[in-house]
């Protein structure tokens, strides 16, 4: 029979595998037995939902044998089985593993043995870890519905092969025969019974089926004489050695931080550590347990369509989908988590899914919960919010301007922005606390970066009075603000706007019968600009330009980048500093050089676009 090759992509992965000197090989038990149960958590759904297949959920199990003669160690499952596309598409490369993409991505990045191993750490590699400790492996399986059973076998790099076998009913047997001792490695280890019910307790606890083992036992012979020795005969018994209850039902106290921490970076193949933990657990309306995990990190792929929102969604223990999207909103796409509750019926549709009267509650309370969650971080751990703000503000700020703003109630307090005079995060609302009694408006302004900000001659009159700005530096940073209108009944206010709503006593005198210069600048720009003004906000800089109406210079760079022929535009305002030298030198020159007057308009229009091109 031929051997089939692995996928050449799959190789490093398989050879990190198979030469592995990462130090916990032991995690190959858990992958295996979460691949069992995941399988069963197929074909008991069918079972659930379809009389036909005449089991029960209680039929379902894992069964793990060590064979100490044949050096093997054997875990099977009464799960949905496969065919042999599936052996091929499965096991006969890694590329169909959902994390598989990452971690190739990862590893190519990583440049020595260290990195690679942590990025086996961090996730476990599924079925190939088993090579780290076997050479070879036996898989029989059988898929439900499916008349033919299948033998697919390899010792690792060299490839697989796969023939037709005899197995009764569907499920997976997976036979892993251990490599030979080393000096360094035993191997044997792994068929010891008491190591392995203490690797299945460590890592595979909270599995729902009963992951059974016989063990060996020992017990004392009944005496036939009081007199005599005690005599001990040995038995055998089938033990469960996972407690079948999962994490989420536990009560919290009896979790612990670092449990919770394993079971999210395990189930969601996360690498960083929740910034938050939410338990929680309803009865009333509805009843349901949730736990929930705000992450700390963003994930790789966050935005892009590639990441998929939503909570694993579990009716009485058994899996219904994945990721139920409905049960998160959109602002809030970043929650992982597990929602289980008995008031869903098994045979609900995906569409029927969407309309389920209790689960729209129940989004609406973790909605709730999570908001409220974050809301007290950032009022108690303003460090890990920041951390976390860091992570996912951006995606805050998108739902504030999503939708028409219909969510900018519940959102705009969880925003933080850049402050130029704390210097650092602020909230709108510690903004609004400390407004001086005079200011009218809560001041922002846009720019790359807070320095690019800062040289703005917009925003120097604000700096100069001790205004406090709020620095948008994010694209959407403006939107939302625009989105918002108002906080606390303070209207927001561009330092590009023509209006700040501040008088500047420096330049009130200069006011006077500026008319004829600014006439004259008006016309020689032209269209260029829709008017000239003498500026109450500049300084120390000859010019600026502001913008009047509703659309602001970033609006318009927005839409313009994202539709060119959108034709929306600015309308732009020149505002001339009158106590500045070059514009007096100007008002002077219009009687005395008409041309050279001209110039200097130009040349001062251009000083001013500079600034806005910044
Ligand atoms: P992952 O579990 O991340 O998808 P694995 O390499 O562990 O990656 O497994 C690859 C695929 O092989 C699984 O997604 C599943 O489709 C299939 N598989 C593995 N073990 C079993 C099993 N015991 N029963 C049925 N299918 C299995």
């Amino acid at each position: 029979m031929a051997k089939m090759e692995f996928k050449s992509e799959s190789k490093r992965l398989l050879d990190l595998m198979i030469n592995s000197i990462y130090t916990h090989k032991e995690i190959f038990l858990r992958e295996i037995i979460s691949n069992a149960s995941d399988a069963i958590d197929k074909l008991c759904f069918i079972a659930l939902t379809d009389d036909k297949l005449g089991m029960t959920r209680s039929d379902f199990k894992i069964e793990i044998k060590p064979d100490k003669d044949a050096r093997t160690l054997t875990v099977s499952d009464n799960g949905i089985g496969m065919d042999k596309d599936d052996l091929e598409n499965n096991l006969g490369t890694i590329a169909s593993s959902g994390s598989y993409k990452f971690k190739q991505e990862q590893l190519a990045q990583s440049e020595n043995a260290q990195d690679d191993i942590d990025i086996i750490g961090q996730f476990g590699v599924g079925f190939y870890s088993a090579f780290m400790v076997a050479k070879e492996i036996t898989v029989i399986t059988k898929k439900y519905g499916s008349d033919v059973a299948y033998k697919w076998s390899s010792s690792g790099a060299d490839g697989y092969e796969i023939e037709e076998c005899e197995k009764d009913a569907p499920g997976t047997e997976i036979i892993i025969t251990l490599k030979d001792n080393t000096e360094d490695e035993n191997y044997d280890e792994f068929l010891e019974q008491y190591r392995i019910q203490s690797l299945v307790k460590r890592y595979s606890d909270y599995i729902r089926y009963p992951i059974n083992m016989e063990m060996k036992k020992s017990r004392p012979k009944e005496k036939e004489n009081e007199s005599d020795k005690t005599e001990y005969e040995e038995y055998y018994e089938t033990e469960t050695l996972n407690s079948m209850i999962p994490i989420w039902q536990r009560p919290k106290k009896d979790v612990s931080q670092e449990e919770y921490d394993k079971f999210y970076s395990e189930k969601f193949m996360a690498m960083d550590k929740p910034v938050k933990t939410i338990v929680t657990s309803v009865e009333g309306v509805v009843t349901y347990k949730a736990l929930l995990f705000i992450p700390s990190a963003t994930p790789y792929d966050y935005y892009t369509k590639d990441y998929k929102k939503g909570l694993q969604l579990y009716s009485s223990g058994v899996l219904i989908t994945d990721s139920c999207e409905e049960l998160v909103p959109e602002h809030f796409r970043f929650v992982k988590g597990v929602v289980d509750t008995a008031d869903l019926s098994l045979n609900i549709s995906r569409e029927m899914l969407q309309h389920d009267r209790h689960l729209i509650t129940i989004a609406q309370n973790i909605e709730k919960k999570i908001r409220r969650e974050l809301t007290s971080m950032l009022g108690s751990d303003r460090e890990n919010y920041e951390k976390f703000f860091k992570a996912f503000g951006r995606q805050l700020k998108y739902g504030v301007v999503a939708d028409y703003g219909m969510h900018k109630d519940e959102l705009q307090d969880l925003l933080l922005f850049y402050s130029s005079t704390e210097k650092k995060l602020v909230t709108l609302s510690e903004y609004v606390d400390r407004m001086k009694e005079d200011q009218k408006f809560i001041y922002f302004a846009t720019g790359e970066n807070a320095a690019a900000i800062d040289a703005l001659p917009q925003t120097e009159l604000l700096r100069s009075k001790g205004f406090e700005i709020l620095y948008c530096t994010e694209d959407v940073d403006e939107f939302t603000l625009q989105s918002l209108m108002m906080y606390k009944e303070k209207r927001f206010c561009s330092a590009t706007n023509d209006d700040l709503g501040i008088e500047n006593d420096e330049t009130k005198e200069e006011e006077k019968d500026s008319s004829a210069l600014l006439t004259f600048v008006k016309e020689t720009l032209g269209d260029k600009v829709a008017e000239v003004t003498a500026s109450k906000k500049l300084v120390s800089h000859p010019v600026c330009l502001t913008a009047k109406g509703g659309i602001s210079f970033e609006m318009e760079k927005y839409f313009n980048s994202v539709q060119p022929d959108s034709g929306m535009k600015a309308q732009r305002v020149l505002e001339l500093n009158m106590g500045h030298q070059a514009v007096k030198t100007m008002e002077s020159l219009i009687q005395t050089d008409i041309d050279k007057a001209r110039k200097y308009a130009e040349v001062l229009y251009c000083q001013a676009l500079l600034w806005f091109a910044r």
